[in-house]
């Protein structure tokens, strides 16, 4: 059956990115038989200029219709005097609420060929392929009570509650098992048990969740712990699942082990699958309009719609197998260039992904 995409490229350097990722489905269609139709909306502050809303009514509905949604990048200086409610991440926001999306996906890799790029020394990083799976839309960031309190005394308090039902629990942790069976089938839960209950219960919950998957590999770690060892043995992990908070600043550590954000895909997804996917960077404004900036996250993204929305893990792995390739050939964008490496811009970067994905079924 055709599935529905809908493609919003929002802001800075998110049309430029974009553009290459439409050229790939394009190519996927017309030489692959990928059966797909696309759509294109805004969002951010390009809908906010167009409309006045960062989120209009008409994205919002066709990204409730679509089987997959692609973001480019939202925000720039141009709308930071904006209200926050009118602010382009607002957009974000709102799809991420109104499609449900609670479970992100944050896959850290680092290709061997840019191992140079990580702050850790490259055979401490080298090959990293790790997937972090964060509850999105639970948690402390949106349990109750919270805020600020002026008690009796008169001294200030600041309150913000942790809470997961069993079922959020469940949830994210199937999310987090599928994932682990698609790939190395282990999956490290990561909570803090010995101090929070409400993590005791998580823990609880993803052993139950685990017997509905007995290939997968099922360890626990607490999350000060599982902090350290992303940085001292990364290698060690194939998926892990936490909390939003933990998840949260687990993932930017664990993205900025590979040292190269212009490579970095992400997923969100909801219940039934359905998902928007971009890259893990922002609309970077300092170099938008030249034509420079890296479309690898983007391209990389594609492909975690195809394996995660789309059902079509074939399409996946020729993207990434292309993308390795092209590294291999030494081209580089400026983001990811080392001494020896050709640096070529957007344009070239994405022609060349194709030239390879072609090259790979000749
Ligand atoms: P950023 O990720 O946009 O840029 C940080 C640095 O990385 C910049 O030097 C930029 O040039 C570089 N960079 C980022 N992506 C790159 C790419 N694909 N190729 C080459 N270089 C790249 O973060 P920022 O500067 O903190 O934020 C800029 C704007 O993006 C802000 O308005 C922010 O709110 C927004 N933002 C949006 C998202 C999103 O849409 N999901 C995420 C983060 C930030």
């Amino acid at each position: 059956m055709t599935k529905k995409i809908l493609i919003l490229p929002g802001d800075g350097i998110g049309p430029e990115i974009v553009a290459e990722a439409v050229k790939l489905l394009d190519c996927l269609r017309a030489d692959f038989g990928l059966e797909i139709e696309t759509e294109t909306a805004l969002v951010g502050g390009a809908a906010y200029d167009d409309c006045g809303s960062p989120l209009p009514e008409s994205t919002l509905d066709l990204a409730k219709a679509a089987d997959a949604v692609l973001l480019g990048a939202v925000g720039g200086p141009k709308w930071e005097p904006l209200e926050i409610a009118l602010r382009p991440e607002k957009g974000l926001l709102g799809l991420r609420a109104g499609l449900g999306l609670f479970a992100n996906l944050r896959p850290a890799i680092l290709y061997p060929q840019l191992a140079e790029a990580s702050t850790l020394k490259p055979e401490v990083v080298s090959g990293l392929d790790i997937m972090i799976v964060r509850e999105l839309t639970g948690g402390i960031y949106f349990g109750q009570p919270r805020g600020v309190e002026t008690l009796a005394s008169g001294e200030r308090r600041g309150i913000n509650t942790l809470v997961y039902t069993e079922s959020e629990i469940e949830r994210i942790c199937r999310v987090a098992f599928e994932a682990a069976m698609r790939r190395g089938k282990r999956l490290c839960s990561v909570d803090k048990a010995n101090v929070l209950e409400c993590t005791e219960l998580w823990r609880e919950v993803a052993i139950r969740v685990g017997r509905d998957y007995p290939e997968v590999e099922l360890s626990h770690m607490y999350v000060d712990n599982a902090a350290m060892q992303l940085v001292r043995a990364p290698k060690q992990f194939d998926v892990m699942v936490t909390t939003n908070m933990f998840g949260d600043i687990l993932s930017d550590a664990a993205a900025m082990l590979t040292g190269s954000i212009g490579m970095l895909p992400s997923a969100s997804l909801n219940a039934d699958n359905q998902g928007m996917y971009e890259p893990i960077h922002g609309s970077a404004p300092d170099i938008a309009g030249k034509g420079v900036a890296n479309p690898l996250a983007t391209l990389l993204s594609v492909a975690m719609m195809l394996r995660y929305s789309l059902a079509a893990p074939e399409h996946a792995e020729r993207i990434e197998q292309a993308v390795s390739k092209v590294l291999d050939r030494g081209l580089r964008t400026g983001d990811i260039a080392s001494p020896g490496t050709e640096t070529v811009g957007t344009a070239a970067m994405g022609d060349a992904v194709l030239e390879a994905i072609r090259a790979a079924a000749a």
